[in-house]
């Protein structure tokens, strides 16, 4: 296939706060003739470093309108073959979660060239902000990045079983999009063995001036949550580091209640 003039950035804009982007998502915002952008990205970030650019508003969370990834894919591909640099910009790292790759398969299959530039992963941005070292020796293996909802198009949910028993043998999980369903993935996780008083946190607006966090357990999160009111955009930490929690007092965090046994 014969190469095209443009080219397509797929940028991470990190978890929201604009100093969390990387100096070359910067450079690259600032020399973009076309961005398109997830509601994920904050507005802050749209403000300082976008608005030079067309700006193209593709944000499709829950509720509101959606544009679909067939869109997206066409949109992408008809500006490179204008000859423009193109910037497809998500939130967090655009190779987790939020079909980075399935755009990158996409327009290399129509023969434009690509070029992802990582981002701060919010489920990475997540505990740090409330000074929650994710993989601290003595208190777990590792952790893994477990989606907390499927596409209908992606295929059958986690198996909360197999996640219960990576958790029991020292693994903290990190949930994206587990907000809505979580009285269902705790239910899931209690059912495959995992303990009711097992340290459990959700942030939400992780680095944003809205950042809001709970600490609790697994026995009492879904309670928690629902007195608290905690909604999308949410990571939950689920594991032995979260008592480790450092920050909890800081200022910059509201709404947080104080982790107690189960
Ligand atoms: N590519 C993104 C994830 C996209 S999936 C990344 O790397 O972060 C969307 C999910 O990301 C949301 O449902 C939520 O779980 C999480 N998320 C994104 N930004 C967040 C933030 N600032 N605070 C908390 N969770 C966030």
């Amino acid at each position: 296939m014969r190469p095209v003039a443009g080219k397509v950035f797929l940028v991470g804009a990190g978890p929201g706060d604009p100093e969390l982007l990387t100096l070359k998502a910067v450079r690259i915002l600032r020399e973009a003739d076309v961005i398109l952008h997830d509601d994920l990205v904050s507005r802050e970030i749209v403000v300082r470093f976008c608005s030079h650019a067309r700006l193209i508003d593709v944000g499709k969370r829950g509720g509101g309108r959606t544009t679909s990834q067939r869109f997206i894919e066409r949109r992408l591909t008809a500006e490179a073959r204008a000859g423009r640099r193109v910037v497809r910009l998500k939130g967090g790292d655009p190779f987790v979660f939020g079909r980075g790759g399935e755009e990158c398969a996409a327009l290399q299959a129509s023969g434009i060239e690509v070029e992802v530039v990582n981002g701060i992963t919010s489920g990475i941005a997540a505990p740090s902000a409330l000074g929650i070292p994710l993989t601290r020796r003595g208190a777990c293996h590792g952790a893994m990045l477990v989606t907390g909802h499927c596409a209908d198009d992606a295929g059958a949910d986690p198996d909360w079983r197999v996640i219960a028993a990576a958790a029991r043998s020292g693994l903290t999980l990190v949930i994206y999009m587990g907000i809505s369903r979580l009285d269902s993935i705790v239910d899931a996780l209690r059912d495959g063995g995992l303990d009711a008083a097992m340290p459990a946190a959700i942030v939400q607006n992780a680095t944003l001036p809205e950042q809001r966090a709970l600490l609790s357990t697994l026995g009492r999160l879904s309670a928690d949550r629902a007195a608290n009111a905690f909604g999308s955009p949410g990571i939950v930490i689920i594991g032995e580091v979260v008592r480790d929690c450092a920050l909890a007092e800081a200022a910059s965090i509201a709404g947080v209640a104080s982790l107690s046994a189960a």
